[in-house]
């Protein structure tokens, strides 16, 4: 099992399977956002390889992340062949949802059991504001779609002060009521590309719990607090699902980080926040086999970071979000 420093089992990897998308979430990235070619992207080929080594060093869990990764054209196989790879115990896939209702059944005859959905507002008008310009009709039918597929969902909101901080708030969690979903409300986090709009409308988990429980009453806390991955969850009394805080800025869960990242080029990203990667590609393209990647994986494990700076100041600025997957 591949161990880091302070003795953190890291065994989740994240692949971004893309840096481009066809939103453009006004937190995430620029409207005018260049994206890289296709040839500097690690190659399906590339992937499985990469797939196949993380599981053989002792990762058990998989999230194909972008950009967006539902604009991958090879997700389906790649999703299947993580399935099929011995080791691998889960595979995830967060979206925005924009192409999902074609792809919900095929991903989930490939083995996919799991969905994170990304759905700030169930307002149209303030969805494509936030979208740039996207139709939150597209998004309901991906959800849809993948609910009747059969795959579990998560629904993650980032939560922006004075747009979507109140009744959308309220809304989104009205689904728990009767769906068995997590609906998840996520601090915005600063990266150089954006930062000061990001930090300035950060909205804390103790004023998102105080419209909630305005709205629905006491929130009941489940497993005691302990972290859903990152989230700490609540039900509303008499719910079918939860609701979920996701609060790295205020409340940070770097003690129980168990993750790398994987950008679409070949980076590997040891700290979602921090700069520190270490480039696979040279490796893969230079013709290294397959104990000298091996190796360089576990290096990078051991040399994974306590946790990020905010406090410090010390703001991510080489890439954006949707550069890293989330
Ligand atoms: N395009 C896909 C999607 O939107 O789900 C996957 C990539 S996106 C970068 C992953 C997640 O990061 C989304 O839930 C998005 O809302 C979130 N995100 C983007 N920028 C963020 C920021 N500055 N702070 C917190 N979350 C952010
Ligand atoms: Fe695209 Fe996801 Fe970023 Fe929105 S959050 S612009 S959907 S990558």
């Amino acid at each position: 099992m591949p161990f880091d420093r302070y003795n953190r089992n890291i065994d989740y990897l994240r692949i971004s399977l893309t840096d481009a998308c066809n939103l453009r979430c006004v937190y995430c990235m620029p409207e005018k956002m260049t994206f890289r070619p296709r040839e500097e992207l690690l190659s399906d080929d590339e992937l499985h390889r990469l797939i196949g080594l993380f599981a053989a060093v002792g990762f058990r869990k998989i999230r194909f992340t972008g950009g967006e990764p539902t604009l991958r054209p090879a997700l389906v196989d790649l999703v299947g062949h993580a399935a099929r790879t011995p080791g691998i115990e889960t595979i995830g896939l967060t979206t925005n949802g924009i192409l999902l209702d074609e792809l919900a059944a095929p991903l989930r005859a490939a083995g996919l059991r799991s969905v994170n959905i990304s759905l700030d507002t169930l307002d149209p008008e303030k969805f494509r504001q936030i979208t740039r310009w996207g139709k939150l009709e597209r998004v309901l039918a991906g959800l849809d779609a993948a609910a009747r597929a059969g795959l579990r969902v998560k629904l993650n909101a980032v939560v922006s002060r004075g747009n979507n901080d109140r009744e959308d708030v309220v809304a989104l969690a009205r689904y728990t009521l009767d769906q068995p979903w997590q609906v998840r409300f996520i601090e915005q986090m600063p990266f150089g590309n954006n930062a000061g709009f990001q930090t300035q409308s950060m909205v804390t988990e103790e004023e998102l719990h105080a419209v909630l429980t305005a709205a629905y009453g006491p929130l009941e806390l489940v497993n005691h607090g302990r972290l859903d991955g990152e989230a700490r969850l609540y039900r509303i009394a008499g719910a079918a699902g939860c609701i979920g805080f996701i609060s790295p800025v205020s409340k940070p869960f770097c003690a129980d980080c168990n993750r790398l990242r994987l950008t679409a080029e070949g980076l590997l990203r040891l700290c979602l926040l921090r700069d520190t990667e270490v480039d696979l590609r040279p490796l893969l393209r230079g013709g290294a086999d397959d104990a000298a990647i091996t190796a360089r994986i576990r290096e990078a494990v051991f040399d994974k970071p306590w946790g990020h700076g905010l406090e410090q100041h010390l703001i991510p600025s080489t890439r954006g979000m949707s550069e890293i997957g989330g």
